[in-house]
C-alpha cells in the first residue's frame, strides 16, 4: 500500500530521482580519484568485522574509557528503556526543551513522542531534520531525511511555520531563514541530545560529522548533552577513524571531508557541556549478532550509499518501506531489529541486483542477507502452518526426484503435454491453471510447452544431415 501510493506521487519521484542522480554522481566522481578505494573498502570490512567479534570487550572499554574521562554510561536494553532513560536525564536537567542532532537512532526509538509526553519540546536543528520536523513528515533517506522534498516545498513549510511570508526561494534565503530560527535556540536551550557516528572505545571518545555546523553547535553550547547510540556504533582505536572517515563523506555526500568532524572526550572545565550522558543500546542488535549470516548488518556505517544506487529505491523514495531504516540497509536491518515479527515483506523489496553491494563502502553483501532473511521469512511463517508447508516440502521433493532422473523427466515431459491440452488456448497460452497453481496464472500467462524438446530437435537435424 504505502509503495502503491509512492509510485503514485510524481513529484516525490521526480525528487527522489533528481537528488540520488545528483549525489550518485558526486561519490562517483571522488571515489574514481581514490587508486587504494578497493583496499580501503576491505580494510573498513576488516575493522568493522573484528569489532563485532569482539563487541562485549569493546563496549566495555568504551564505558571505562568514558568513564575515566568524566562521562556516564547507561545501558538501555530496548527502545522503551532507552526512552525512559533519556527522559529522566532531561528532566534531572531542568530543561522543557531540547536540541536535537544526528538523529536517525531516536528517530528508531521514537524518542520526540515519548519526550512530548513528558512535557519536553525537542527541536530538531539539522536542516533536513528541521524540514522534516516543521512540515510533520517522516524521514525518507538516511543522510538527507528531506531528500523527498524541492525547495519551493520547502519554502512552503518554512512560510506557514516560521511565518515568513516574503520569503525568497533561493537555497539562500531558506538557509538564512533555518539560521536566525535555529540561533535562538541553540542560545537558549541548555541540554542537547545527540546521536553518534562512532563510539571509540580506546580513548571514550564519541564522533559526529556533519556538514551544515548546527551538530557543533548542538554538542558545544547545552549544558548537558545526552548521546545515544546503537551498540554497534563502536570501532576498537582512535585510528581506525583514518579508514571510516575516508569512506564515510565519499559515499554519503560525494564529500572528500565532511566539512565538520566533532570528536569529544567526557567533559572539560570551561570548554564545553558540563555534563555528559552515552546511552548505549541493544534494541535487539545482539540478536542480529548471534546470527552468523545477519550479522554483517551491524558493519552498516549508515553513509546511505546502497539507497542511492538501488533502482528500487530511487523509484518510490523510503517512505514505501513503512521503516525509519529505507532502502537496502532498511530491508536488511529493520526486519531483523524487529526479530522478523514485523515488516516480513522488506526482505522482498529488492530485485537482487547487487548495485547495493558493490558501492557499500564496508562491504555488505545485502543481497545475501535479503536471501537470508527470504529463507527466514518462509520458514517463520510456515511453522505454525505445517500442512501448507508439507505440500509446498513434497512439490519441491517431487520435482528433485523428476529432475535427478532423464527418463523421469522425459516421462514428466509428456504427462505434461497430455495433462495441458484442454486448457491451451487456440494461440497457444495457459490463462488458467487448477487449485495452487492458480497463484501463478492470476497475473500472467504461461506458453503451452514446445512440441519437441530441443534434444530431440538437435538429433533429428542430424540424423537430417546425414
Ligand atoms: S549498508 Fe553499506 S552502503 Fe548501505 S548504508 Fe550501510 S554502509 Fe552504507
Amino acid at each position: 500500500m504505502a509503495a502503491k501510493m509512492a509510485m503514485g506521487d510524481l513529484q516525490l519521484r521526480q525528487n527522489v530521482r533528481h537528488a540520488t542522480d545528483v549525489i550518485r554522481a558526486k561519490r562517483a566522481q571522488v571515489v574514481n580519484e581514490m587508486p587504494d578505494w578497493q583496499e580501503l573498502r576491505e580494510a573498513g570490512k576488516k575493522i568493522r568485522q573484528h569489532t563485532m567479534e569482539h563487541l562485549d570487550y569493546y563496549l566495555q572499554e568504551f564505558e571505562a574509557n568514558c568513564t575515566h574521562a568524566g562521562g556516564v554510561v547507561h545501558w538501555a536494553r530496548d527502545a522503551e528503556e532507552a526512552r525512559h532513560i533519556i527522559v529522566q536525564l532531561v528532566k534531572a536537567s531542568g530543561s522543557s526543551e531540547v536540541i536535537k542532532i544526528k538523529s536517525m537512532t531516536t528517530e528508531e526509538i521514537q524518542l520526540n513522542p515519548a519526550l512530548e509526553a513528558a512535557g519536553i519540546h525537542p527541536f530538531e536543528t539539522d536542516l533536513a531534520e528541521l524540514i522534516i520536523q516543521l512540515g510533520q513528515d517522516r524521514p525518507s533517506h538516511i543522510v538527507v531525511p528531506a531528500l523527498h522534498k524541492n525547495r519551493h516545498q520547502i519554502r512552503e513549510i518554512f512560510q506557514r511555520e516560521m511565518d515568513l511570508p516574503e520569503l525568497g526561494e533561493r537555497p539562500q534565503d531558506l538557509a538564512d531563514a533555518a539560521r536566525i530560527f535555529l540561533r535562538e535556540k541553540f542560545l537558549r536551550v541548555k541540554t542537547g541530545v545527540s546521536g553518534a557516528n562512532f563510539l571509540i572505545a580506546e580513548t571514550g571518545g564519541v564522533c559526529v560529522v556533519e556538514s551544515e555546523g548546527n551538530g557543533r553547535m548542538c554538542l558545544t553550547l547545552p549544558d548537558t548533552l545526552i548521546t545515544v547510540a546503537g551498540i554497534d556504533k563502536v570501532l576498537p582505536r582512535f585510528q581506525d577513524l583514518e579508514v571510516m572517515l575516508q569512506l564515510l563523506p565519499r559515499s554519503a555526500t560525494g564529500e572528500r571531508m565532511n566539512p565538520y568532524n566533532s570528536i569529544w572526550t567526557g567533559v572539560h572545565a570551561g570548554d564545553g557541556p558540563r555534563a555528559f550522558h552515552v546511552v548505549l543500546m541493544d534494541n535487539a542488535r545482539t540478536v542480529v549478532l548471534a546470527d552468523p549470516e545477519g550479522r554483517q548488518t551491524l558493519h552498516c556505517i549508515r553513509c546511505a550509499a546502497c539507497q542511492n544506487a538501488c533502482p528500487v529505491y530511487t523509484q518510490t523514495g523510503g517512505h514505501a518501506y513503512g521503516s525509519v531504516y529505507a532502502g537496502p540497509i532498511g530491508a536488511i536491518l529493520t526486519p531483523q531489529l524487529q526479530e522478523m515479527h514485523h515488516a516480513q515483506s522488506l526482505p522482498y523489496a529488492s530485485s537482487l541486483c547487487g548495485a547495493c553491494y558493490e558501492v557499500c563502502p564496508v562491504k555488505i553483501n545485502i543481497p545475501e542477507v535479503l536471501i537470508h532473511l527470504r529463507n527466514k521469512v518462509v520458514k517463520q511463517n510456515t511453522a505454525g502452518f505445517a500442512g501448507l508447508f508439507d505440500v509446498e516440502a513434497g512439490a519441491m521433493k517431487a520435482m528433485a526426484m523428476i529432475f535427478r532422473s532423464e527418463r523421469r523427466f522425459r516421462a514428466a515431459q509428456r504427462l505434461g503435454r497430455i495433462a495441458e491440452r484442454p486448457i491451451v488456448d487456440k494461440e497457444g497460452w495457459i490463462g488458467w491453471l487448477p487449485g495452487l497453481l492458480g497463484g501463478w496464472t492470476q497475473s500472467r500467462d504461461l506458453q503451452e510447452m514446445p512440441k519437441e524438446t530441443f534434444r530431440d530437435w538437435w538429433k533429428k537435424r542430424d540424423a537430417d544431415d546425414q
